[in-house]
């Protein structure tokens, strides 16, 4: 058996595409399915994101890009990061896609979209040049659409000024806290990554944008055992049974992607939330029971109500980077892709 189960519902996820799509209200929604899909599987991911209506797909580099080619023959695929060496451009050329070019040189005989810096201080041209033909694009991306609405106004009427009279072309800035929260960013196109796979770009309860998380994780209890008082649960013993305590035994640690600094967070075991304790290994993990139960009762890790956002917040950094970081794959969690 394998320790663990991701279970990818794609249903969910052509759901959250089309609570974006109403958001946008016209604008188009391009999918980003770069690092795999946020964890979740970039070619399963992307398929249903194209069905369900988006257009184009985004990544971060031209490797990334030129793995989807091979499934997505003649879709747009738009890389987003700095473009890679000369021998890199030349595939992306030959392979179709987009590049987002961010200092002055532009390559010729590829579409490309230009990245300007309007205050996220990290990729891009600080003025823009007059778009030459090979341009079809005109990009910036917001540093603070989920967390300062007036920065993040600041820098889409720093984009709308110095992009106003190409409006031939595609102008896009929204990420998915943007597409929900400020319509003003949403010109052409939105890039939208986190809440199409139902995970919240607030770090909030993802229900409240109206989005479903499109994974879930589940495994089931290794070992159960009694600590007398005194007794304690795994690594430096942080944590002492001061009564008669059940513990169950979880096999999914850091190794798997469930964190070391999680000690804390929530996860269902046999339907109920209970506590993890104790340091989280490489390959396992305790909760603390309420009474016996057998070995093999279902844990979920994440999703049917355990959120990534809560875990987020025991382990101070956010949902994306949870999910990133599981590692899918046939050592560790094996993932099933279902449509319900
Ligand atoms: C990753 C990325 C996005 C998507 O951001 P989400 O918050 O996941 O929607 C959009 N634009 C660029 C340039 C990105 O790198």
């Amino acid at each position: 058996m394998h320790r663990s189960e991701i279970t990818i519902d794609l249903g969910a996820l052509r759901r959250n595409v089309r609570t974006l799509l109403r958001a946008l209200d016209g604008a188009r929604l391009w999918a980003v399915v770069k690092a795999d899909g946020y964890g979740h599987g970039a070619t399963d991911v992307a398929g249903a994101a194209l069905g369900a209506g988006a257009t184009a797909l985004c990544v971060a580099t031209i490797p990334e890009g030129l793995a989807l080619r091979d499934e997505y023959r003649t879709e747009r695929i738009i890389i987003m990061g700095p473009a890679g060496s000369n021998r890199e451009v030349a595939q992306a050329r030959d392979a179709g896609l987009e590049l987002a070019i961010a200092d002055g040189e532009i390559p010729e005989g590829v579409r490309v979209h230009l990245k300007l810096d309007t205050g996220m201080g990290r990729y891009g041209l600080s003025e823009l040049p007059s778009p030459p033909a090979e341009v079809i694009g005109l990009m910036t991306h917001l540093a603070t659409a989920d967390s300062d609405a007036a920065f993040a106004r600041v820098q889409l009427e720093r984009f709308n000024a110095a992009t106003e009279q190409y409006s031939h072309l595609a102008r896009h800035a929204a990420n998915s806290a943007a597409a929900l929260r400020l319509p003003e960013s949403h010109f052409d196109a939105a890039r939208c990554g986190i809440a199409m796979y139902g995970l919240s770009p607030f770090n909030t309860d993802p229900q409240e944008d109206g989005l479903e998380p499109v994974l879930s994780w589940q495994t089931t209890l290794a070992q159960v055992k009694r600590l007398e008082p005194g007794q304690s649960s795994g690594y430096g013993r942080r944590f002492i049974a001061k009564a008669p305590t059940w513990i169950g035994i979880v096999p999914v640690g850091y190794g798997d992607g469930f964190r070391r600094d999680l000690t804390g967070t929530e996860v269902r075991v046999a339907g109920e939330p209970r506590r993890v304790v104790g340091t989280v290994s490489m390959d396992s993990f305790a909760v603390e029971l309420d009474r016996e139960l057998p070995v093999g009762a279902p844990v979920v890790l994440l999703g049917h109500g355990v959120l990534a956002e809560a875990h987020a917040r025991i382990a101070n950094t956010i949902n994306y980077e949870l999910v990133c970081g599981i590692q899918a794959g046939p050592l560790r969690a094996r993932r099933t892709v279902i449509d319900a």
